[in-house]
């Protein structure tokens, strides 16, 4: 995952930039950059750390133009570390080609070895860097076209946004793994991962960038085409349940009312005989909210989350993700004290956080324990930009539902079956990829896998 913006035709780009990666933090936690043009000078400036640490008033007065395009990063292939800070940036041929990319590619080794044997020396372990070299090799007429001949040479996940001298370019790919919408503000034209970024910048929401199209914004307007369209649509439906913003409408729907809609299926599915219904805050609020309206168990919020600790999930290491678990959220006792619960969560990857969040709400007093889990078992690897990379690290993917509930410590554990999770879904189930679920993968994958693949490389 990462967060991804692009402004053409504004005189604070930069500034908008800014804002709109702030409204996307929450997209990766790792790095954040913006790279601006002013029709004669590219510059740039990036960093390990949230938006809020990297950018500072000097550094946002140096990134003078019109156009801008800005990233926050969540390594999914590469380390976490400054060479590998979007939005990548090169010049060639008297041109700066600036690129800002959310998913995984799949076929990064074999193009990777392609460009080397052709004389490309690479400068990270992105697998974003590869389109550069793309288009490096091309033999287009100009650059429009070398977009158009090189995208289509990617397999896998990529919604991106790129600064091409003068013109902002946008794309995703013909599966439509990513989002990716358009925007207005003061004749300007925004791109960005999320709704909630336009919001934040009062641009207008226009339309979404569509599966397999690219999209070409200069001084003489915007001009789209179509990349040779895939049998299917592969939409993340892991956006839904856990990624995406609740305010962010993605896909054409907004992601809370997705939610609130998972979780009242759940409880249709598996109802609980309890006192309170409570969230673990933020990313079940939603779910358990829907839960709570269709089993009329009022809710409660029985635990207060430290707003000034990132989100544990999109850690780089265990070590990490641990400690953090420890100081985000605290229960409140009051509220537990000999109470049955029934704790509403998004999703379970590992087990861990889950289990030392239990152990705090039995500190806490509550009587019973009962978790619902508002997806189903997550029992495969994504290889499309989330990271969860191995079977091994899937605790669903090795272990019976009885064993979890036993590892965590509940008193029951239910997760809302496959057919429940997208009949909440607001569009047809043939347009999502639901792989980490049901090991169903649309897209070709690739042949070696692991995050750090262009590291051991040699
Ligand atoms: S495998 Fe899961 S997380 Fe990855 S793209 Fe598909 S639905 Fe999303």
């Amino acid at each position: 995952m990462c967060g991804i913006f692009g402004i053409y035709g504004h005189k604070e780009a930069a500034s908008l930039a800014y804002l709109g990666l702030y409204a996307l933090q929450h997209r990766g936690e790792e790095s954040a950059g913006i790279v601006s043009y002013d029709g004669k000078r590219v510059r740039q400036h990036k960093s390990m750390g949230l938006v809020s640490d990297v950018f500072n008033e000097t550094a946002l007065k140096s990134l003078k133009g019109h156009i801008a395009v800005g990233h926050t990063r969540y390594s999914t292939t590469g380390s976490s570390n400054i060479k590998n800070v979007q939005p990548f940036l090169v010049s060639h041929k008297g041109s700066h080609i600036a690129i800002a990319h959310n998913g995984n590619l799949t076929n990064t080794v074999q193009l990777r070895r392609e460009m080397e044997d052709k004389g490309s020396i690479f400068q990270t372990t992105m697998d974003s860097e590869i389109i550069a070299h793309l288009m490096a090799h091309s033999e287009a007429k100009d650059y429009r076209e070398n977009v158009m001949l090189s995208l289509p040479q990617l397999e896998g996940a990529y919604s991106m946004v790129m600064m091409i001298d003068g013109m902002l370019v946008g794309a995703r790919d013909p599966y439509g793994f990513r989002p990716l919408c358009l925007g207005r503000l003061d004749g300007a034209y925004a791109l960005a991962s999320e709704t909630c970024a336009l919001d934040l910048i009062h641009a207008k929401y226009v339309r979404d960038i569509e599966p397999g199209e690219i999209i070409f914004i200069d001084k003489k307007g915007i001009k789209r085409v179509s990349m040779p369209k895939k049998d299917k649509h592969a939409l993340c439906i892991f956006e839904y349940i856990y990624f995406a913003r609740p305010d962010s409408n993605i896909f054409g729907k907004n992601v809370y009312l997705v939610r609130k809609q998972l979780g009242r299926q759940l409880a249709k599915e598996y109802p609980a005989d309890c006192d309170i219904v409570m969230p673990i805050p933020d990313s079940g609020n939603s779910a358990a909210m829907g839960f709570s309206e269709e089993s009329g168990i009022p809710l409660e919020v029985g635990m207060i989350r430290n707003h000034y600790v990132g989100r544990t999930f999109i850690q780089p290491t265990q070590h990490i993700r641990d400690f953090r678990v420890k100081i985000k959220l605290n229960p409140i006792k009051d509220v537990l004290k000999g109470k049955r619960i029934v704790i509403v969560e998004d999703s379970i990857v590992r087990g861990t956080t889950s289990k030392s969040r239990v152990k705090t709400l039995r500190e806490a007093g509550a009587s019973q324990i009962h978790m619902r889990i508002s997806c189903p078992p997550i029992i495969s690897p994504c290889f499309y930009g989330i990271d969860f990379p191995t079977k091994k690290e899937l605790i669903a993917s090795n272990h019976t539902i009885d064993w979890i509930r036993d590892f965590i410590g509940v008193d029951s554990l239910k997760y809302l079956s496959l057919e429940g999770m997208l009949k909440a879904m607001p569009l047809a189930k043939s347009e999502f990829c639901t792989a980490c679920f049901n090991g169903m993968y649309p897209a070709k994958l690739p042949k070696q896998f692991s995050k750090y693949i262009l590291e051991r490389w040699g």
